[in-house]
């Protein structure tokens, strides 16, 4: 019995210890700037850069209205920007996990992904179109029923267009999934899709880049695009939703949109 005693007392010990080791574990990290980020001094944010204008690649660059805005706000927060480039469907679960700071992508603000994240106040506006081949049989929004339609998996216009036909969609078995914007449009160009439905400023720039495409006349609902956060990161949200705010009232945000879409 007292050797149990004994041992039960080491044990104890040890317990005390791990605890104790526990509780004086460095704080969650934050840094000058009293942010709590992924790495200390810096602003990770997650986007899938295949979304012109608001992310893409220039050379080895990633640039873009999302690009340029978070940028702005890094710098206005004191922390170095950086950009990763994952597909838009890890982009939530990544920020809720905590393996970015923040998700910028032309992201919609949805009751559904509101559930998940927060979001900062929206920056821009977006609608979702659809892309067709030049002389394509479908001529307008009403003639995509019974056509194969290509979507960026995850976007709402993947949502909108597998949701079946009493709620306004086409079915899931109308829809084919595309890691992204760019293969989406690839497999239009290549027939494997008559449509694609994506937001309108990425289809006006896969138009312009692409011989023998066009955008139906029409449009879905209004879409607003914000950045996302973890929910627990309430610090980081307001910092930047201020930053933010700022950016805005500045006429700054406005700037940069100006020098990527240019009135039609
Ligand atoms: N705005 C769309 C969405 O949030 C598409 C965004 C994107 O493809 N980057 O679902």
């Amino acid at each position: 019995m007292k050797k149990f005693g004994r041992i039960l007392s080491v044990v104890l010990c040890f317990v005390m210890l791990l605890a104790f080791a526990a509780c004086s574990k460095a704080p969650e990290k934050t840094d000058d700037t009293g942010l709590k980020t992924v790495e200390s001094g810096k602003l990770i944010m997650a986007t899938n850069a295949a979304f012109p204008p608001y992310e893409y690649y220039e050379g080895d660059k990633i640039v873009g209205i999302d690009a340029e805005i978070a940028q702005l706000i890094a710098d206005k927060l004191g922390l170095t920007l950086e950009i990763a480039d994952i597909e838009f469907d890890s982009i939530i679960p990544g920020v809720q996990q905590g393996k970015y700071d923040m998700g910028m992508a032309g992201m919609t603000v949805t009751d559904e992904r509101k559930e998940k994240v927060s979001f900062s106040d929206s920056y821009a506006k977006g609608v979702q179109v659809v892309i067709v081949k030049t002389g394509s049989e479908i001529k307008s929004m009403d003639d995509i029923d019974g056509h194969k339609i290509g979507v960026q998996q995850g976007t709402t216009g993947d949502i909108y267009a597998s949701d079946t036909p009493e709620n306004g969609g086409y079915g899931e078995e109308s829809v084919v999934r595309y890691a992204n914007g760019a293969l989406a449009v690839e497999g239009l160009k290549s027939g494997k899709v008559d449509c694609v439905i994506i937001d309108n400023e990425p289809a006006k720039a896969y138009v312009a880049a692409n011989e023998g495409l066009e955008i139906l006349e029409g449009t879905w609902v209004d879409e607003d695009y914000a950045i996302s956060f973890a929910k627990d990161n309430t610090a980081l949200q307001q910092a930047v939703n201020d930053a933010l705010k700022e950016l805005i009232a500045d006429g700054s945000v406005q700037k940069v949109v100006d020098k990527y879409i240019k009135a039609d």
